[in-house]
């Protein structure tokens, strides 16, 4: 894959919406544990919304497609997640703006959305939170040259890992203190499902 086009879009959001159809359950008991469980059903509605909004239309550029899943996730999901993820897709999709999205623009995409989320959420690296993924995965891009597969899924799965034995300061997670280490953040596991479709639409290239 030399540029990432609005084809690939389309798929990334498909196959991200069938993996977090596949796991709506383990979402939302991963967010019972440490939150309130409704993050299953929140990114469900979300994603579904997404994909039909985007394969009903027609778009010229990549950028225009970022900004309608920006803004359906904003308007259409409840809780934190929904304007966080929001904010991310619409930072990536101003960082495409008027470009073809080669490679270099795509990864200052996922940078932007990383810091995107980062000032939204008043959040860092490091509070067991979807930051725990995104910023990880903008880092390992930086240090490739090209769209490569394995090293984003490799690097969004250790990073969803490491959020077990983090302790979260944000987030509804963040009331449970101490008691919140030895699991999962449930943003940081959707999110890895987001990179790893992501990574298979790059794998299958063209
Ligand atoms: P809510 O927390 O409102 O119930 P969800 O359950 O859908 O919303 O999403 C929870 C996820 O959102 C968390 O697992 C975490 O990854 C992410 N999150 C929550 N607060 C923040 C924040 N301030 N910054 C970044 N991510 C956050
Ligand atoms: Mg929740």
């Amino acid at each position: 894959m030399k540029t990432f086009q609005v084809e690939h879009v389309i798929k990334w959001m498909e196959r991200t919406n069938d993996k977090i159809g596949q796991n709506k359950e383990y979402l939302t008991s991963l967010d019972q544990a440490i939150g309130d469980g409704d993050h299953g059903i929140n990114m469900v509605r979300g994603f579904r919304e997404v994909v039909n909004k985007i394969t009903e239309q027609e778009y010229e550029t990549v950028a225009d497609a970022l900004k309608d899943i920006a803004m359906t996730l904003i308007s259409k999901v409840g809780g934190a997640s929904g304007p966080l993820y929001g904010t991310a897709f619409l930072k990536f999709s101003m960082a495409s703006k008027d470009h073809d999205v080669t490679y270099d623009t795509f990864v200052k995409g996922v940078e932007d959305a990383c810091n995107g989320i980062k000032q939204r959420g008043k959040a860092d690296v490091g509070e067991k939170t979807m930051l725990d993924v995104w910023c990880p995965v903008a880092d390992q891009l930086k240090k490739e040259s090209r769209f490569t597969a394995d090293a984003i899924s490799r690097t969004a799965k250790e990073a969803m890992e490491n959020t077990k034995d983090i302790m979260a300061t944000k987030g509804r997670a963040s009331y449970m203190k101490e008691r919140s280490i030895g699991h999962l953040d449930p943003g940081a596991v959707s999110s890895f499902y987001l990179f790893e479709a992501l990574a298979e639409v790059i794998q299958e290239g063209a």
